[in-house]
C-alpha cells in the first residue's frame, strides 16, 4: 500500500443492514442475559463478529441436532426451512428467531402462493442459506436460476411453463440490475405470471450508493467477508466503474496496489461491522499522513516510538472518553492505539445507550480484549472491569455470609439463574426455598434475597444461589426471637398454615403453633375446617409453652364469647324466649335459645296434656315460644316449658 493526497470517502450505506445488526444484538442481548447461546450457523458473515461471540460463549452448530440441553438456538437473519422449526418445536429448545422481517415475508409468500398451485421461481444462489431457506416454505415444485442466461434455458426446457401459474420472487440480495434483466426474460405469452420484488432495500440502497461512490472514485475497496453474497454483489457491481478490491480487514490493505493520489471510495457488506469500516479507513489515512509528513522531512518516527506503548488482551488500562457513537465509544489510551469500545462491552444493560454511560472527558477502567498491533486498533471492554469487580463482590459476600438481592432472569433445568453485578448466579431449584416439584416459572422477574454457597473459582465468573439459606436463617433468628420474648397469655396475629382432625397450625412469624379443635370453637365442631380455613388471619394467644419440646399450645375462644356467659348476662328465669329445636329424645326436645345454649323442654312441658310421643307435637328445626323455668349455671342445664305459657293464656281467657 503506497498512498498520499488520496481523498477517502466511505459510502453513506456502508455496513450492518437492519436485519444483520438486529441479528447480531440479539445475540449480544442474550448472551448478556447469561443464556447458554447457539448460532444455527455462523449468526453473519463476518469472522471477526463469528469469533467475538464464540468468545463470549454461543456456539454455532450446523444442525438442531448437534444442540445442548439448556440452549437458546437463534436463527439467523437468513432464516430456515419450516422443517428446522419444526424440528427445534419437537425437541424442545427455546428459539430466538432473528430471521430478517424482509425474508420472512418471502416465505410467506411462496408459502401462500404455493398453496394456490403457483410454480415458485427464485432468483438468486441456490447454495446461499436464505434461498434454502426459501425453498423449505414451498410447497410444492420450485426452480433456482442464478441470472439472465439460466432462467431463459428454463423457459427453454421447459415449453409447458407457458401454460403454468408462476411466481417469481428474488433472494434479498440480489443484484438489482440483474433482476431487471431477468425480467425482460420472462416470455409475455405465459398467462398468470406474479412477480414479487423482494430484494432488500437496504441492499438496493446500499448497491445504489456504492455505485454513484464508484463512478467517482478511481479506486473502490469492499470490505466484507469473502462467503458474504451482498459483499460480492457489491463488488460486482463497483467492478463496472472502477479498478475495485474486496478486503475482509485492515490486514489486507498492504498487499493492494493502491494509487499514490486520487479518490478512494469504500463500502461494506451488510455484515461488516463499523469498527472494522472505520479501522480500514483509519490506517489508510494514517498512511496519507505518515508519507506526506516524510516528505516535510520530519522526523516522527521517533516521536511514533515513544508514544507507541504496548498494549495486551487481558491486561487493564485507563482511557479518557474521546467519542461517543451510537453503539460503541472512542477512549484515548494515551498511546498509539485507537481504543472502542461495543455498546455490549459497555454494559450488560440493554436498555443503556452509550451516552447514558459515559460523557466525553470520562475517565473509565478498562480491560484490552483484542490488541491489533498492524492496525493500531483496540478492542476494549468496561463490562469485564465491572463484571471483576462484581466477582470480587460475590467472593466477598460468600465469605461474609452477606445476604444479596437480585432478580430472576430465566427458569433453567433444575434451578434459576440471576446476574447479579454482571455475575451469573446459578440457584438449583432445591436452594429456592420452593417445595420440591414446584412449578420454578413462579419465580421468574421476582426480587429475590438470596446468599452464595458456592463461587466458580476457574475465573468463570459463576456462582451458586441459595434462597433457601436466607430464609432458613430467618425462620431461625424468628424462632430464636419468639422463644426469648414468648410467655403464657401473649397474643399473636397468625396466619393458619394447616388442619389436621384435631387442630390448625397457626404460623407466629417463622415459628408453628397449635390450636386443639376444643379451642377453635365454643360450638362442638368435628373438623377444624367448619370454623377456619388455611390462610386465614387468627388473633391467637399462648396457653402453653415447652421450649425443648418445641410445642406451643395456642388459644383462641376468647371467655367473653361463652355462650353461657353471654345468656346468663341476657337472660332469667322467667322470661319467655323463641327457640329453635334441634333434637328430639324420648323424655322431651332440646330447643336453641342462643347459639351454643340448648334447653330442654320436657315430655311433660310440651302441652297441657299428656303426651305419649314427643314427635307427634315437635320436630327437628320447628321455633317455638318457650318460658325459662330453671337455670341451673354450674351443670350448664336449661329448664324450658311450652306447658307453661298454654296455661297462662287460658288463665288469661278465665279472666277475661
Ligand atoms: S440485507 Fe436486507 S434482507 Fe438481508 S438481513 Fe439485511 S435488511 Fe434483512
Amino acid at each position: 500500500m503506497k498512498m498520499k493526497n488520496c481523498e477517502i470517502t466511505v459510502a453513506k450505506s456502508a455496513g450492518f443492514c437492519f436485519g444483520v445488526d438486529r441479528a447480531v444484538k440479539m445475540v449480544y442481548n442474550e448472551l448478556g442475559r447469561n443464556t447458554r447461546v447457539a448460532t444455527l450457523g455462523p449468526i453473519i458473515h463476518n469472522q471477526a463478529v463469528v469469533d467475538d461471540i464464540k468468545a463470549k460463549g454461543a456456539r454455532v452448530v450446523e444442525d438442531v441436532d448437534e444442540l445442548l440441553p439448556e440452549e437458546t438456538v437463534v436463527i439467523r437473519s437468513h432464516g430456515v426451512g419450516r422443517e428446522v422449526y419444526e424440528k427445534i418445536a419437537e425437541k424442545g429448545f427455546r428459539m430466538l428467531d432473528a430471521t430478517c422481517p424482509f425474508v420472512s415475508k418471502i416465505h410467506k409468500i411462496v408459502s401462500e402462493k404455493s398453496k394456490e398451485g403457483y410454480l415458485i421461481l427464485i432468483a438468486g444462489d441456490v447454495n446461499h442459506p436464505e434461498v434454502q431457506g426459501i425453498i423449505g416454505h414451498c410447497n410444492q415444485k420450485f426452480i433456482v436460476f442464478k441470472d439472465k442466461i439460466e432462467l431463459k434455458h428454463v423457459f427453454e426446457k421447459n415449453p409447458d411453463f407457458f401454460e403454468k401459474k408462476l411466481a417469481f420472487v428474488a433472494q434479498t440480495t440480489y443484484n438489482i440490475i440483474e433482476w431487471g434483466e431477468c425480467l425482460k426474460v420472462i416470455p409475455k405469452s405465459c398467462p398468470d405470471i406474479v412477480v414479487f420484488d423482494t430484494i432488500c432495500s437496504a441492499t438496493d440502497t446500499r448497491q445504489s450508493d456504492a455505485a454513484e461512490l464508484a463512478k467517482s472514485s478511481d479506486v473502490m475497496l469492499v470490505i466484507g467477508g469473502r462467503h458474504s453474497s451482498n459483499t460480492v454483489k457489491l463488488f460486482e457491481v463497483c467492478s463496472r466503474y472502477c479498478t475495485t478490491y474486496h478486503i475482509e480487514n485492515t490486514d489486507e490493505l498492504s498487499s493492494l496496489k493502491l494509487p499514490c493520489a486520487g479518490r478512494i471510495g469504500i463500502t461494506a457488506g451488510a455484515s461488516t461491522p463499523a469498527y472494522i469500516i472505520k479501522e480500514v479507513k483509519t490506517t489508510m489515512t494514517d498512511n496519507v499522513n505518515l508519507t506526506a509528513n516524510q516528505d516535510e522531512e520530519i522526523d516522527f518516527a521517533t516521536a511514533l516510538d515513544q508514544s507507541f506503548k504496548k498494549v495486551y488482551t487481558g491486561e487493564k488500562v485507563k482511557g479518557i472518553v474521546v467519542g461517543i457513537g451510537n453503539t460503541e465509544i472512542t477512549v484515548d489510551l494515551g498511546t498509539k492505539y485507537t481504543g472502542y469500545v461495543k455498546l455490549e462491552d459497555l454494559t450488560d444493560d440493554v436498555t443503556k445507550k452509550p451516552a447514558d454511560l459515559v460523557a466525553v472527558g470520562d475517565e473509565i477502567d478498562l480491560i484490552v480484549v483484542k490488541a491489533n498491533d498492524n492496525e493500531g486498533t483496540v478492542a476494549l471492554s468496561k463490562r469485564r472491569v465491572d463484571e471483576q469487580a462484581g466477582y470480587d463482590t460475590v467472593v466477598k459476600a460468600k465469605e461474609e455470609g452477606t445476604v444479596l438481592e437480585g432478580v430472576v432472569s430465566r427458569v433453567v433445568n433444575k434451578g434459576v439463574t440471576l446476574s447479579y453485578l454482571g455475575v451469573r448466579v446459578f440457584i438449583p431449584a432445591s436452594q429456592t426455598g420452593l417445595p420440591k416439584n414446584a412449578d420454578l416459572e413462579q419465580l421468574a422477574k421476582q426480587k429475590v434475597e438470596f446468599k452464595i454457597i458456592e463461587v466458580d473459582e476457574g475465573g468463570k465468573k459463576r456462582a451458586v444461589g441459595s434462597i433457601k439459606k436466607v430464609e432458613d436463617e430467618k425462620r431461625e433468628a424468628a424462632r430464636n426471637e419468639f422463644w426469648d420474648n414468648a410467655e403464657i397469655g401473649k397474643t399473636y396475629v397468625g396466619k393458619v398454615k394447616s388442619l389436621t382432625s384435631f387442630g390448625a397450625f397457626v404460623d407466629l412469624g417463622g415459628i408453628d403453633g397449635m390450636v386443639h379443635i376444643s379451642e377453635l370453637s365454643w360450638n362442638r365442631i368435628k373438623h377444624p375446617s367448619e370454623v377456619v380455613s388455611i390462610g386465614d388471619t387468627l388473633e391467637v394467644y399462648i396457653k402453653e409453652l415447652n421450649r425443648e419440646g418445641n410445642r406451643i399450645s395456642l388459644g383462641f375462644k376468647k371467655a367473653e364469647d361463652n355462650p353461657w356467659a353471654v345468656f346468663t348476662s341476657n337472660y332469667q328465669v322467667g322470661d319467655v324466649v323463641k327457640a329453635t329445636i334441634v333434637s328430639i329424645t324420648s323424655f322431651g326436645a332440646f330447643a336453641r335459645i342462643i347459639d351454643g345454649v340448648d334447653g330442654l323442654i320436657h315430655i311433660s312441658q310440651i302441652a297441657d296434656e299428656k303426651v305419649e310421643n314427643v314427635s307427634d307435637y315437635l320436630a327437628k328445626g320447628d321455633v317455638v315460644d318457650v318460658k325459662i323455668k330453671d337455670i341451673n349455671v354450674e351443670k350448664q342445664r336449661i329448664s324450658i316449658s311450652m306447658r307453661d305459657l298454654i296455661e297462662s293464656e287460658d288463665n288469661s281467657e278465665d279472666e277475661e
